[in-house]
């Protein structure tokens, strides 16, 4: 059967070095020489593909890396940003003038919303949350002037999952765009095949892996790429969020075995999901059926990817949750960290951390509870053996108790 699959379309890139290397060559410089003048002001005018002209527009090595995330988003074109807040704020502010309007899932990660909320009205553009899958919601916020409905795939912290293919149909009837922040399922969902317009991530977390940089990357046609980095009115040649091209070719290299990562990211997350379930946590995981969003992510997703290396687990109290947390560090369990995607499992309490510019009143209406943590679970090597031991931490801090275990 011939289906898209995001890893096979990037292992189908072939890239040469300049000296034949098998990884393209790095391209250390801010800006570039032309032969005429000519050239030079036509590539300022934007006629001349292929010509280099400063590295806040473009460098070779973000265009390699750009092409590969394209290939994976099954877009035309894509541009990486210095991160992912860069990618957002440089789409958001590319679409959005002022006196539009945005509808915005309310279960965001926390920074987006602040931008949204607090940063977006002093340029007239005003955001109205929604519960992401009340349609009826949606409708009843469009107004004449909204342009946008953006979300997570799925969302952090509460692993929300969203219905792409119904929130597609009701952007195409209403002449809108849809946006996917797409960080929390790389290569597990493909928006755009859902009919997302455009597909942003922060590079920062399972793409890059390896939690030593922050990135970000937009993937979109090639019309929406180039109107973004035009030099007179584009968000992000204007913005400037530049990711540095030594940057760019160390992500490039991660990328490749983004695949595997995610396959066990996944396959350890269920395992983990599935056991507390037992146990009688509070735990929610998209792969879980009782999961209220199983089945619309089971209908979108990239099958062999899995549903992805997030959990979350309710503790009771904040207290609770930092009792385990740092019981769990000590033992060698993971990190008391925030961000995903590490090859160690990462854990934070979202109320008190990536959600704390949510204020406490919208927090508790969107179901983040005070000892809800967010674990990014590990490439661990034997996760039965991890089981165990974060069971006795749980046991130990009594947020699991001999008496309420159902086994
Ligand atoms: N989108 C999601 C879902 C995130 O979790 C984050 C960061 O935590 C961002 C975007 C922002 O990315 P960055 O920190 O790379 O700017």
């Amino acid at each position: 059967m011939n289906h898209f699959d995001p890893a096979n379309e990037i292992q189908d890139l072939q890239y040469f070095g300049e000296f034949g290397g098998v990884n393209p060559s790095i391209s250390d410089s801010s800006t570039y020489t032309f032969l005429s003048a000519k050239t030079m002001l036509d590539t300022f005018e934007g006629n001349t593909d292929g010509c280099y002209l400063y590295s806040r527009h473009t460098s070779p090595t973000n265009l390699y890396l750009s092409q590969a995330l394209a290939k994976m988003e099954n877009t035309e074109s894509a541009n990486v940003t210095a991160s992912g807040m860069g990618a957002i704020t440089s789409v958001l502010m590319q679409i959005c003038k002022s006196d539009d309007h945005i509808i915005s899932s309310r279960t965001i990660y926390g920074g987006t919303y602040a931008f949204l909320k607090n940063f977006l009205p002093s340029f007239k553009i005003d955001t109205t949350f929604v519960d992401i899958n009340n349609f009826d919601w949606i409708e009843k916020s469009i107004q004449p002037n909204t342009k946008v409905i953006y979300c997570e795939t799925v969302s952090n912290p509460l692993l929300e999952v969203a219905d792409l293919r119904k929130l597609s149909e009701i952007c195409k009837k209403h002449n809108l765009k849809l946006i996917v922040d797409n960080t929390f399922s790389p290569m597990s969902i493909s928006p755009t095949l859902l009919g997302a317009d455009v597909v942003i991530h922060s590079l920062t977390k399972f793409i890059n892996g390896s939690s030593d940089t922050v990135g970000g990357v937009y993937c979109a046609t090639k019309e929406f790429v180039d109107a973004s980095k035009s030099v007179n009115d584009g968000a992000c040649m204007l913005l400037g969020p530049t990711m540095d091209s030594f940057r760019s070719s160390s992500v490039l290299k991660n990328l490749r075995t983004l695949h595997i990562r995610m396959k066990q990211h996944s396959y350890n997350a269920m395992y983990l999901a599935e056991r507390f379930e037992n146990d009688g946590l509070k735990v929610s995981y998209p792969g879980l059926p009782s999961h209220p969003n199983h089945e619309i992510m089971k209908g979108m997703m990239n099958a062999e990817y899995g549903y992805g290396g997030l959990i979350t687990v309710d503790a009771g109290t904040t207290e609770k949750a930092n009792e385990l947390m740092e019981l769990m560090q000590q033992e060698n369990l993971g990190y008391l960290a925030v961000s995903l995607g590490f090859y160690k499992t990462l854990f934070s309490c979202s109320g008190s951390s990536t959600s704390s510019e949510i204020p406490e009143e919208e927090r508790i209406a969107m179901g983040i509870s005070d000892g809800l943590i967010r674990f990014s679970i590990g490439l661990d090597q034997d996760i039965e053996r991890t089981y165990q031991k974060m069971k006795e931490c749980m046991l130990k801090t009594g947020v699991l108790n001999h008496e309420t275990m159902y086994i």
